[in-house]
C-alpha cells in the first residue's frame, strides 16, 4: 500500500530495463540518493507512519537498506542494526536461510543487536516476491523483536511480497509502486 502517491519521488527512480538479466526492470534508487531534495522527501515519507511512536530499532537489509535505513533511524532517533549478507558481521550472529531465484541465501544479524520485546522497524529499498524481507522479519523475531512494520520506497505489487509480510502480521509501507 502507498503512503501517499509522489510523482516527483517516482521520476527519481531509474529504470534499467533486462539488468541483470532479460525479463527484469531494475528500478535503480541510486538517483533518488543523488537527488538531495528527492531523498529528503523520500525519508520523510518513510518516517511518516511512525511519527509518535517509540521505536526502537530500525533493521536494515544489505545493501540499499542501510543508507535508506540509517537515514530513518537518525530522523526517529532510533538504534539501527544491520542485516547483513552471512560472514561480514565480526561478532556472535544468527543466520537465516532464505529462497533466491536460483537458490538458497542466508543473512545474519548480531545475537545481541536487539533486546527481547524492541520494536523494530525493517526498512530496504524495494519488496519484489517479499522473500528478503520475511526472512528478515523472522530472524529479528527470533531473538525477540517486535516487528511493527516494513518499509520501502518501491512495492512491486505483482509479486505479492506485500502481502505475503502482512500476512505475518507485519504491516508493509511503500511510498510507490510499479508493475
Ligand atoms: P524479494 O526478496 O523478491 O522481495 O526481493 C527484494 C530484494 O531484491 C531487495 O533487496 C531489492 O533490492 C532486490 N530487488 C528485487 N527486484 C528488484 C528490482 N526489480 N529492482 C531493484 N531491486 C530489486
Amino acid at each position: 500500500m502507498a503512503i501517499q502517491p509522489d510523482p516527483t519521488l517516482e521520476l527519481a527512480i531509474r529504470t534499467i530495463v533486462d539488468y541483470p538479466k532479460p525479463g527484469i526492470s531494475f528500478r535503480d534508487i541510486t538517483t533518488l540518493l543523488g537527488d538531495a531534495r528527492a531523498f529528503r522527501r523520500a525519508v520523510d515519507q518513510l518516517v511518516q507512519p511512525y511519527a509518535g511512536l517509540k521505536i526502537d530499532k530500525v533493521a536494515g537489509i544489505e545493501a540499499r537498506g542501510f543508507i535508506l535505513g540509517g537515514a530513518v533511524a537518525h530522523q526517529i532517533s532510533s538504534g539501527f542494526v544491520p542485516i547483513r549478507k552471512k560472514g561480514k558481521l565480526p561478532h556472535e550472529t544468527v543466520r537465516i536461510a532464505y529462497s533466491l531465484e536460483y537458490g538458497i541465501d542466508e543473512m545474519e544479524m548480531h545475537k545481541d543487536a536487539i533486546e527481547p520485546g524492541e520494536k523494530v522497524v525493517v526498512v530496504d529499498d524495494l519488496i519484489a516476491t517479499g522473500g528478503t524481507a520475511e526472512a528478515a522479519i523472522k530472524l529479528l523475531q527470533s531473538i525477540g523483536a517486535e516487528v511493527v512494520a516494513a518499509c520501502f520506497i518501491i512495492d512491486l505489487p505483482d509479486l505479492q511480497g506485500a502481502k505475503k509480510i502482512e500476512a505475518l502480521g507485519v504491516p508493509v509501507h511503500a511510498l510507490m509502486e510499479f508493475e
